[in-house]
């Protein structure tokens, strides 16, 4: 009996796996223009485990981001995706490598470009817009991933690190001081 209830917990497992994958999947605008056109919404989370090109920047792949992606039609008649993600995302400090929490707020205004189309001198002088261009498809995990990777700090730091070495030091035995002094004395 208790052999068929791991079975059957393994398989619920599985499907679970497969549900969740499928989900990620299936996260896709398949006409972003005619979305923009159309005026439409898509609310949604993410798993930050997807997110795998923030994996290298992350102390712990836990949590979830909350993105909104709002079409709509510009001035000019552009199409247009409003894109809003948040979250707090554990980024690794680059002094003592220990988690510092960013508190992530992208708020991105993209002008939907046809891939391949010619942009003019002023278009890409102008750097009140961005452009982003697009066959129709658009992949949304790709999508939220590119602009929580521009709205990433360079450097992330805590404003008080508690680095070994820095501040606290004065409290700590530093075993330089005891090797120099050993080092006059003769073996
Ligand atoms: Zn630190």
């Amino acid at each position: 009996m208790k052999q068929n209830f791991v079975l059957t917990w393994k398989a619920k497992n599985n499907i679970i796996q497969g549900l969740s994958r499928n989900s990620s999947r299936l996260k896709r605008i398949s006409d972003a223009f005619a979305f923009a056109r159309d005026g439409r919404v898509l609310k949604g989370t993410l798993a930050v485990a997807d997110l795998e090109r923030l994996h290298d920047l992350l102390t712990e792949l836990s949590g979830e981001m909350g993105f909104c992606i709002k079409g709509f039609k510009g001035e000019r008649g552009e199409f247009m995706l409003h894109l809003e993600v948040t979250g707090v995302l554990p980024l690794v400090c680059q002094r003592c490598l220990n988690a510092v929490p960013f508190d992530l707020d992208v708020d991105s205004l993209l002008e939907l470009v046809p891939e391949g189309a010619e942009l003019s001198q002023d278009e890409l002088e102008d750097d009140t817009r961005d452009f982003l261009p697009l066959a129709s498809e658009l992949d949304v995990a790709e999508f939220v991933e590119d602009e929580i990777l521009l709205a990433m700090p360079v450097a992330p730091r805590h404003e008080e690190c508690g680095l070994p070495g820095a501040a606290d030091a004065g409290d700590r035995i530093n075993p330089f001081a005891t090797l120099s002094g050993l080092k006059g004395k003769p073996n």
